[in-house]
């Protein structure tokens, strides 16, 4: 098989290397770069400022991206899931959402197929782990969406499929592409880990201006080490106070997430504890109403349980967001995207 040249993902450097590989004038690789990234071109032939030649050899030697679109879901309220398939035969999911009724055009995407973490409560974990996305797999997801709804994404969230941390090059190359060639803005895009505490550090040195989210879920180490693997290697008070270096050495406040599950770390006991744990962190608190389905192996709190919890982060001067359940119909939620469809 020849392999053709993947347009999605590249720089603007490397399309003029192409062009000028193919006896084609550098020129044109600026013109090709704008209907990539700010037009999202469906097609070849829909780039109409160049000649049927040049078309003709792109065509030829190159294609819009690795990755397609296999399936499109939307749910009742709007979000659509989207299932790509990969160059391997693997599959990745991101979804896209709207909030409240600002202008605002989430996509949360993908950075593995499956994930190693192992999280009890996670539907991906049960994929298991295949293998790192790459930065232009990473990159398409935003492309495809753009192009096949013609809308633009104006935030990014990593929080689809995968620990993004561990897949740490792609990230950081997909993040500057976003912002240098996507235009979104550094503070419009989100990284959330379970913690991967070397990899936290190595974020504190490149002065992470993006927004760092930690899915704690837990108010200390016992609990957490029983849902969340991750922690009998990076234990809780030690991640604590990585992320109060963090946010001294980048200036930025984190996100601390808490999915709530009942009887699992929705007490009353458990806020207080969880409150002391981080009132020295600079941080927002992100509560995730746990999102169950048939396979779950927890259940969602009570609306009473969730309002305490609420309202004792707040009296202990936090500020909380309750994060809205979006998709649920199609399995879209946050933590139910687990690509059913297998080679
Ligand atoms: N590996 C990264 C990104 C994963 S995803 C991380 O751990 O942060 C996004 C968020 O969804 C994480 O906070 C994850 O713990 C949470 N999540 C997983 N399953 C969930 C579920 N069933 N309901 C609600 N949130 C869930």
């Amino acid at each position: 098989m020849s392999e053709k040249f993947i347009l999605v993902g590249k720089s603007l450097k490397e399309i003029e290397e192409f062009m000028l590989n193919n006896e084609q004038s550098k020129f044109r690789a600026k013109q090709i770069y704008n209907w990539l990234y700010l037009k999202s071109v469906k097609d070849i032939d829909s780039i109409t400022d160049l000649s049927l030649s040049t078309r003709e050899l792109l065509k030829q030697k190159t294609e819009l991206c690795s990755i397609s679109i296999k399936e499109k879901q939307i749910s009742k309220d709007g979000t659509m899931k989207f299932l790509f398939e990969l160059k391997d035969g693997n599959f990745a999911e991101a979804v896209l959402m709207r909030f409240d009724n600002r202008a605002n055009l989430t996509a949360c995407i993908s950075t593995q197929v499956g994930c190693p973490m192992g999280c009890s409560f996670c539907a991906t974990a049960k994929l298991g782990f295949v293998r790192n996305l790459d930065t232009d797999e990473i990159i398409q997801q935003i492309f495809l969406i753009q192009a096949d709804t013609g809308l633009k994404v104006t935030n990014i969230v990593y929080m689809g499929q995968g620990e993004p941390l561990l897949n740490f090059d792609n990230l950081i190359n997909s993040i500057k592409i976003f912002r240098e060639q996507f235009q979104v803005g550094a503070r419009r895009i989100t990284v959330s880990t379970c913690g991967i505490i070397p990899q936290i550090n190595k974020l504190a040195e490149l002065d992470f201006q993006s927004t760092l989210a930690i899915s704690l879920h837990a108010p200390n180490q016992e609990k957490r080490a029983e849902i969340m693997p991750v922690a009998k290697k990076y234990k809780f008070d030690e991640l604590i106070s990585t992320l109060k270096k963090y946010t001294e050495k980048t200036g930025r406040r984190v996100t601390v997430e808490y999915v709530l599950m009942k009887d699992v770390n929705d007490s009353i006991n458990d806020a207080k504890e969880l409150a002391l744990s981080i009132l020295k962190l600079k941080s927002n608190v992100n509560l995730i109403v746990y999102n169950q389905n048939e396979k779950s192996p927890y259940k969602k709190p009570t609306k009473e349980a969730i309002q305490k919890f609420k309202y004792i982060l707040e009296a202990s001067g936090k500020k909380v967001t309750i994060r809205l359940e979006r998709g649920a119909d199609i399995d879209a939620a946050c933590g139910q995207l687990s690509s059913k469809m297998k080679k």
